[in-house]
């Protein structure tokens, strides 16, 4: 064998901390370079990773994980170390909230009436209050989800009404970009931000943006969680 194998799990937990130390050190960078002082939350995101990975993770100091697919997250769940807080990012149909209501404290997918209904109703049926971020389909492209941008006032007061949830700002996916084309998404996205925390005060504080490839891009747009996968677990299968 001339060829490393990186089937060894040490290999694999010496990659996952390099990636963390380098993506922290660019999260720093960002910051600085924005001159934000502010916090900001480095996500974990789960899919596909053996929950072995994801709890050397959060052994390294990573305390919040991303779940995209409710049948793969109730498989891992009951493995993971109890030390994270866990947020659902994915697309989710109103018949699997049930499933996950009682394990996150965040759900950043909420785009839909028939949705945030259903997140109150089984929120209130916990005993509990669920946080929420509308999903904003700020590019309008067909093949994500999240509510028009033209639609948003109207949806987040909908929202503000249901005793259940709390929102908390707004989570999106921009277009990807091709030469700083889409510097446009990330600023129309702060300024709906900033325009619903002046309107609607002190609960909204999150905006969730940002992934492998363009966190550093959303952290001079004021995205204060960032969510990783690829650059911090490897490419995904
Ligand atoms: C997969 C996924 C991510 C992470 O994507 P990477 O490019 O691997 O960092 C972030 N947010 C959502 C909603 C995702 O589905």
């Amino acid at each position: 064998m001339t060829e490393k194998s990186f089937s060894n799990s040490d290999d694999i937990f010496f990659r996952i901390r390099e990636n963390y130390k380098r993506i922290s050190e660019n999260i720093d960078g960002a910051m600085d370079k924005a001159g934000r002082k502010d916090r900001v939350r480095l996500m974990a995101v789960t899919k596909t990773v053996p929950f072995e990975n994801v709890n050397y993770a959060v052994s390294l100091g990573i305390d919040l994980l991303g779940e995209n697919r409710v049948q793969e997250f109730l498989g891992k769940y009951e493995f993971y170390d109890s030390k994270s807080q866990i947020h659902f990012i994915g697309g989710l149909q109103s018949n699997k909230v049930k499933y996950i209501i009682d394990k996150v404290s965040m759900i950043h997918s909420v785009d839909s009436v028939k949705l945030a209904d259903e997140i109150n109703k089984r929120a209130a049926l916990c005993g509990k209050i669920t946080d929420i971020l509308i999903e904003v389909n700020v590019g309008g492209e067909k093949s994500k989800g999240g509510v028009a941008p033209d639609q948003i006032d109207e949806f987040s007061c909908y929202c503000k009404e249901l005793s259940n949830i709390r929102l908390r700002g707004f989570m999106a996916i921009p277009p990807i970009d091709i030469n700083g084309s889409n510097n446009k998404y990330f600023e129309q996205m702060e300024r709906i931000y900033n325009d619903c925390r002046s309107k609607s005060g002190k609960n909204i504080d999150t905006l969730s943006m940002g992934m492998s490839n363009d966190y550093q891009q959303a952290l001079r747009y004021g995205s204060n969680i960032v969510r990783i996968g690829s650059a911090l677990f490897g490419r995904r299968k």
